[in-house]
């Protein structure tokens, strides 16, 4: 969890996945989402942090959140919506870095130390971070967006917080330069250890472990514990940390019948699942910014397991895939990953007309991100879509498919008229880190 990032460059992940027996899951599908969360958690963390202790970072976490359940399923004309965007940033990502804020404060505290956290944000992850540490003690975080490529919402919800410990970077490039930037600084061995740099991206572990438990908590609210209901999640998906978590859901026991991996037109992991290749292409932008990647971050966490756990065929694809752009698997390992993913690429019509239709058929408003997922999954009526944002985070888009702009929940109302704090630089690592050191030795 310190050290995002492996030595060698690859990620990390754990030795073995506990698996949860029919029995005890059936018990677990009545608790409370914090009663859970501790639940699935613990067999990862085992004795390295005190059950008492685990339990209180678990409940100051979930505080932030603005709904009892804090990620509520509700039914939506044939469809489960999974709501995940009821913390402070309106993002399904605040699940993670509500709990990972607090828990890199309670390390820091108890081990010594500190921590400059750096990352690289397509809009979500960004805010969502820095909500999740700002104030905190021992920590500083700098996060690079790209300039202009947010939207406005996700730009204020970053660059209002003006906390001393943050740092705001726009830069002149896309996601994957700033995700470029942020790997090469992390492969920097001596700047990464002599400043104690951190991630919050989703290639850090105990982000994808908080994802983990929604899962969990909908197929409970969903089946009430009846194991013999295996159930399909759609997963709008970006750089694969929130399906993989699904996947690593499924690894413990979970009934899950097919996980939908849902793409914007930015469809490189919906290509590789239907045809089992990986190719890199340009990033478009679109709609749904938040999953307008090319290079897919987690992915590498499953290709290890569908290639048998062995370490040397993914360095092989990952080496073709830096020298060759591409990458390719043989038709076995792809009938094997169809056993437990669909895939579908939603085009920008598509979303918009996915959103009328939802709001005229139900009243109900999908973000075009969740519009993505709750498209892909036209065909499995009782699927549970995962709903990763608030419509109005995206009120351009809801606005030009129903005509008319969602409103900005209560605490949100003048974020616009905000004072604002970040600086404009190059995208180049070395510019980066130039600034990262002025600030920290400033
Ligand atoms: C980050 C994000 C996604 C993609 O999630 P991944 O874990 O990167 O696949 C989808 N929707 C929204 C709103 C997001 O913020």
């Amino acid at each position: 969890m310190m050290m995002g990032l492996a030595t060698d460059g690859g990620l990390l992940i754990p030795e073995s996945v506990p698996f949860i027996p029919a029995e005890t899951l059936r018990t677990w599908a009545k608790l409370p989402f914090q009663t859970l969360a501790f639940e699935v958690m613990s067999p990862f963390i085992g004795d390295e942090i005190p059950a008492d202790d685990l339990k209180s970072l678990i409940d100051r976490a979930y505080a932030s959140f603005a709904h009892k359940e804090i990620t509520p399923v509700v039914k939506v004309g044939d469809k489960r919506i999974l709501e995940l965007f009821h913390g402070p940033t309106l993002a399904f990502k605040d699940v993670a870095l509500q709990f990972l804020g607090n828990l890199f404060e309670y390390l820091l505290a108890r081990d010594g130390g500190h921590l400059n956290i750096l990352g690289a944000t397509s809009g979500d992850t960004g805010s969502a971070a820095i909500h999740g540490v700002r104030g905190k003690s021992n920590i500083r975080i700098f996060i690079l967006h790209p300039d202009g490529r947010v939207s406005p919402i996700q730009e204020r919800q970053m660059t209002t917080v003006l906390d001393d410990n943050v740092h705001n970077i726009a830069i002149r490039g896309s996601f994957d330069d700033g995700q470029a930037i942020v790997k090469a600084l992390f492969n920097d061995l001596e700047f990464k250890k002599s400043h104690s740099l951190g991630a919050v991206n989703s290639i850090n572990w105990a982000r994808i472990l908080a994802q983990i438990v929604y899962y969990f908590y909908a197929w409970g609210r969903a089946t009430g514990g009846d194991d013999s209901q295996r159930l399909v999640f759609s997963v709008p998906t970006g750089n694969f940390g929130d399906i993989y978590a699904g996947y690593l859901a499924m690894q413990m026991g979970l009934p899950v019948s097919k996980l939908i991996l849902a793409t914007n037109r930015n469809d490189i992991l919906s290509r590789f699942v239907r045809e089992g290749v990986y190719e890199v292409g340009d990033v478009h932008p679109t709609i749904s910014p938040s999953m307008d990647i090319q290079v897919s971050s987690n992915f590498e966490r499953y290709l290890f397991d569908l290639l048998g756990r062995d370490a040397d065929a993914v360095r092989a694809c990952m080496a073709d895939l830096a020298e060759k752009g591409r990458f390719s698997i043989s038709e076995e390992k792809r009938a094997l990953m169809n056993e437990t993913f669909a895939a579908a690429a939603v085009s920008e019509e598509e979303t918009l007309e996915q959103i009328r239709a939802t709001h005229s058929e139900t009243g109900y408003l999908l973000d075009p991100h969740t519009a993505v997922g709750v498209a892909a999954a036209a065909d499995y009526p009782g699927a549970i879509c995962l709903a990763t944002a608030h419509p109005a985070k995206f009120g351009a888009a809801v606005q030009s498919a129903i005509g008319q702009e969602p409103e900005l929940p209560g605490p949100l109302a003048d974020l616009m008229d905000r004072e604002t704090r970040q600086v404009l630089l190059d995208a180049d690592a070395a510019v980066i880190k130039q600034h990262m050191l002025d600030v920290i030795d400033g």
